[in-house]
């Protein structure tokens, strides 16, 4: 049994700032202690169920924030930048499983840290559906038949993980007070239930069904001001729907995706 674990930061127990978050904090080694914990309880857990294979993708900001020699040794590690499918880099047909561990709130929801990608859209609707990274990137793992199995993060992700999919096992490590500050679980308590939670994932696997949307995919992008709309018009195929938004439609899933993510990237320059 194959397992892809995609692993972000904001949604791990104890973070509650975006300065923990950022690597050129004075916090930012215990950040990657933190995250890196999680990311080896969810690979024993995932050992534990009966993976044989496990490849992780770092996907928080540079993607490039685990030490290879504290990962787990028992993994492929995916890192850097400018992958092409970004936090889900990767995946593909052979996988069995996808876990999802340190996610967070999509933007526009209340939760712990919400956001969606770099956080320049106030809100992502996915086929008419306010989406934030879980949904996002569930269905780049549908798209190849692969379900989510496992999602881990704060109390307002596991209900966005619980609403789109179904039967999908969630490990809830803190409970969001404002979106700057929630009440955690210890690292270590954190972790015991991330590991349990992932041996139970693959155990309901059977029963669970990949996330797929009906085409045309349709994202819709809502930004703060509108030079961050003029400029991600930019992009060919987009078409500006009002003053803040902006949408982009293919048939094909990947393509839609990929799209989304060159608009983030001229959002981010807009200045
Ligand atoms: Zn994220």
């Amino acid at each position: 049994m194959k397992v892809l674990i995609s692993v972000d930061i904001e949604g791990i127990a104890g973070f509650v700032s975006w300065k923990q978050c950022d690597a050129g904090s004075p916090q930012y080694r215990q950040s990657i202690d933190l995250m890196t914990g999680e990311a080896n309880a969810a690979i024993a857990g995932a050992f534990d169920g009966g993976a044989t294979e496990v490849v992780v993708v770092d996907s928080h900001g540079s993607q490039r924030n685990m030490s290879p020699l504290e990962i787990d040794q028992r993994v492929r590690l995916i890192s850097g930048g400018n992958k092409p499918l970004s936090m889900m880099q990767g995946i593909d047909e052979s996988f069995d499983a996808v876990f999802l561990v340190g996610y967070h709130a999509g933007a526009g929801f209340t939760g712990s840290l919400s956001h969606t990608y770099d956080g320049t859209p106030s809100v992502v609707r996915l086929n008419g559906m306010q989406a934030g990274e879980i949904m996002v990137n569930a269905a780049v793992a549908g798209y190849f038949g692969v379900p989510v199995a496992l999602v881990t993060g704060d109390t307002a992700a596991m209900r966005e993980a619980q609403s789109s999919l179904a039967g999908v096992e969630i490990a809830e490590v803190k409970e969001p007070i404002s979106r700057y500050s929630s009440n955690n679980l210890s690292p270590t308590a954190a972790r015991e239930k991330i590991r349990k939670a992932a041996a139970s994932a693959l155990a309901k696997i059977g029963g669970m069904e990949p996330f797929t949307l009906e085409p045309p995919i349709h994202f819709n992008l809502t930004f703060t001001n509108v030079g961050i709309a003029d400029r991600v018009c930019l992009m060919p195929g987009t078409r500006r729907e009002d003053p803040l938004t902006v949408s982009y439609e293919s048939d094909d899933y990947i393509t839609a995706y990929q799209g989304f993510l060159t608009m983030l990237v001229l959002a981010d320059s807009a200045g």
